[in-house]
């Protein structure tokens, strides 16, 4: 049972609305528990995963929707079992917002929410109870506590805001599969997430970072955000001159068709490959040769734990890391769906309020 309160957001009504149809209307939140907070949305950052959502480009999406899972907001309600937040408080949420979180959750209980059955997204997902989750493209949102997250005063709210989402996804992995001192790392695609693959990479001390684009159109910008160079996968041979350089790769290509053969055969021996980007689309038919004559992983990445991102904050203001944002109005909404479906963002969209 939905709670008869009404908040006001961006709603997306059907498949269309990702051509920048989204509607200005009224939503029913989760019903509020003791457990939950409802926040004033100050800033929402624009993830692909929203226009893949909208789209219903990874199967049906429930509508309505509203979509944006890079939320910060001011703590405005909390309810009673609600200790470790003030009336005022700035919070984050990401794009999970609740998981069991019970003594007897494997998951739950070894930092790997993003994995537990219980798991709720921010968004197009449901509750225990049936009742939907709701984005952050709205003035208003209500979330368990558990999933919100201090935001140390370090870090400006744009800043803060796509690190929820795109930061995390990417800084777990680096940091599961030993990025740091002594490693050659490589992040696949230059957008939202990659863009933060590049900054988290270098604050976690690996020895070199490379970029590893379609074509050199992103060099300056990745020279900037700390990298040592990028790789161009357009131009031929590229994969020949870099073999065996690479002990982690992080790939968040956003489209299936992109030379998986190739990403591994640069890695080293022993060396992993990270998967967090999510194509519409299967990929190509694999040939196991890489994996086998290289001892490789192949693997997957979903999100990061609620400790992962805690410390994620913490690095960030500790090390001044900055995401790179271009902010509008939340008004514009529209306008800016068409902006970042035509790859415009450098690197990450954030509405304000
Ligand atoms: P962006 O659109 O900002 O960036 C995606 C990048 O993918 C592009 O900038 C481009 O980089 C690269 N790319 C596009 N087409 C190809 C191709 N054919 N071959 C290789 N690379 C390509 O998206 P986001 O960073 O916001 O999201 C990336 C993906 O990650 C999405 O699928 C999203 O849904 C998913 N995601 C997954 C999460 C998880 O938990 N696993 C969480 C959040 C998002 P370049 O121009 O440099 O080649
Ligand atoms: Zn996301």
């Amino acid at each position: 049972m939905p709670s008869t309160d009404e908040f006001t957001g961006w709603v997306g009504l059907d498949a269309k609305s990702v051509d920048g149809n989204l509607v200005k209307t009224t939503f029913q939140p989760k019903i509020f528990t003791d457990d939950d907070i409802d926040i004033k949305i100050t800033h929402c950052g624009m993830c692909a995963s929203d226009l893949h959502t909208l789209r219903s480009g990874w199967g049906p999406t429930t509508y309505p929707v509203v979509v944006g899972h890079e939320i910060i907001g001011i703590v405005t309600r909390k309810g009673k079992n609600v200790n470790q937040f003030e009336i005022g408080d700035r919070v984050g949420v990401g794009a999970q917002c609740e998981s069991c979180l019970k003594d007897d959750c494997y998951e739950c209980t070894h930092d790997n929410e993003p994995y537990c059955t219980e798991r709720v997204f921010t968004y197009n997902s449901s509750f225990a109870n049936g009742d939907v989750s709701y984005g952050g493209y709205a003035l208003e949102g209500r979330y368990p506590a558990s999933f919100a997250f201090k935001i140390p005063d370090a870090l400006p709210s744009e800043i803060a805001a796509p690190m929820m989402c795109g930061g995390i996804t990417v800084y777990s992995p680096l940091k599961r599969n030993g990025a740091g001192p002594g490693k050659t790392v490589g992040i696949v695609g230059i957008g939202g997430l990659g863009h933060f693959g590049l900054l988290f990479a270098k604050a976690l001390g690996s020895d070199k970072v490379y970029a590893i684009s379609r074509s050199k159109a992103k060099e300056a910008d990745v020279l900037a955000m700390g990298a040592e160079g990028i790789i161009a996968t357009k131009e031929p041979g590229w994969a020949k001159n870099w073999k065996r350089k690479f002990d982690l790769i992080v790939s968040t290509a956003n489209n299936a068709d992109m030379p998986l053969g190739d990403y591994l055969d640069i890695l080293k021996p022993g060396g992993r490959f990270v998967q967090v980007g999510l194509p519409e689309e299967p990929i190509p038919q694999l040939k196991f040769g890489p994996l086998v004559m290289l001892n490789a992983s192949l693997l997957g990445s979903l999100l990061g734990s609620r400790s992962e991102i805690t410390e994620m904050l913490e690095l960030s203001a500790a090390k001044g890391v900055k995401s790179w944002v271009d902010t509008y109005p939340m008004e514009e909404v529209n306008k800016v769906l068409g902006l970042m479906d035509d790859g415009k963002a450098k690197y990450r969209f954030v509405l304000s309020n």
